[in-house]
């Protein structure tokens, strides 16, 4: 159920309404928009009694959402969503199209620090890198852990970057909730319900990618279940999905960025790198999703990619980067979107750490 104020309608009489729904026993999600707020109500088992709200002062329409994804859908939010990060004018889902790189998993402060300096040179204004890997294989590097975050927030105060990273349980969403600055929630872990609740209770942005095998309605769920709980900061990521195809470690589906875009208003990037699973297919794909109307790449790119503990083989040497982000700028201007400049960063001071070593 949505609740749209009138275009006049006071704070007061916003909060007014609110109340009554809280009283009611439901949840509110307060959407303000360009012109005039709309008030989302969640947790009402059958029809909420839209009479008693229509009549409230300031309210202009009570509309039922048929869908089951609500405070996703474009229903309840027609303006595409911006996602910002304290601190920065970086956005996601805004006309900067957002540029997210770094190494599959962070190695140690020498590994991290020079594909960081090396993708903000580029224009990327965010470093991904991964502290807490959920691999196949048990005995795969697992990742530095909280040692590894700690690397990732260095780099950000070094380079000026904001850092994304992944959570893989409760105890890790805490410690990435406070060390990084977006919480990525990965294709494994899209249906896991308990932990996309503490994601929608986390204070950052969260990167939703979507399911090795998941429909764009399953996405568009897992995204709910977030904003649910009260964070409305979510992107969504499509990397690639399991089909019979076996050309590539996944199969990009394109397809799904316009889909998406008419059914919701958050942004969605496209992650390539998972995609391909080899670095000659990498940029061909990003192009390809900038071109189809994604808001942003996460790609993965590493300085020894030949020795990386892991993805290495998806993994572009910066030079490689660069040129892709070139060709990026390029389509970017046909389709009315611009990539982030390169920005002038303090040069930090090299401390050599011990590489951490795969069992
Ligand atoms: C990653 O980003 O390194 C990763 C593990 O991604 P995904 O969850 O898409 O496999
Ligand atoms: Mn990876």
């Amino acid at each position: 159920m949505l609740v749209l104020m009138n275009v006049n309608a006071t704070e007061e009489q916003t909060q007014a309404v609110c109340k009554r729904v809280e009283e009611l026993g439901y949840r509110t999600h307060p959407l303000p928009g360009a012109t005039r707020v709309a008030i989302g109500i969640t947790g009402n088992k059958g029809a909420v009694e839209a009479d008693a709200l229509s009549q409230l002062p300031g309210v202009a329409e009570v509309i039922a959402v048929t869908k089951p994804y609500k405070l996703v859908s474009r229903d309840m939010k027609c303006e595409d969503t911006v996602v910002r990060f304290k601190g920065s004018d970086a956005t996601v889902g805004g006309s900067e199209l957002a540029l997210m790189a770094g190494p599959c998993s962070v190695e140690s402060r020498d590994q991290l620090f020079r594909a960081a300096e090396a993708v903000a040179k580029a224009g990327a204004r965010f470093l991904r890198g991964g502290a807490f890997k959920p691999r196949t294989s048990p005995y795969a590097f697992q990742g530095m852990g909280e040692p590894g975050l700690q690397l990732m927030a260095a780099a950000r105060e070094a380079f000026g970057l904001l850092v994304v990273t992944e959570a893989v349980d409760h105890e890790s969403l805490a410690l990435v909730d406070h060390y990084a600055d977006m919480i990525q929630i990965g294709a494994r872990n899209m249906q896991n319900f308990a932990l996309l609740k503490l994601a929608g209770r986390a204070s950052k942005p969260v990167l939703l990618k979507r399911g090795l095998a998941a429909t764009l309605d399953e996405l568009l769920m897992a995204a709910e279940y977030i904003m649910s709980e009260g964070n409305y900061n979510v992107v969504l990521c499509e990397r690639g999905i399991r089909t019979f195809a076996d050309h590539a470690r996944n199969t990009l589906d394109v397809s799904i960025i316009p889909a998406a875009k008419k059914l919701t208003h958050l942004p969605i990037i496209v992650d390539p790198s998972h995609a391909a699973g080899r670095r000659d297919t990498v940029a061909p794909l990003a192009r390809a999703a900038i071109a189809v109307g994604a808001d942003g790449v996460i790609v993965e790119v590493h300085c020894d990619a030949a020795h990386a503990l892991s993805d290495g083989a998806q993994s572009l040497y910066p030079d490689q980067f660069a040129a892709m982000v070139g060709d990026l700028r390029r389509i970017a201007e046909v389709v009315g979107r611009a990539l982030p400049q390169p920005q002038s960063k303090p040069h930090p001071q090299p401390e050599p750490s011990a590489p951490v070593v795969a069992r």
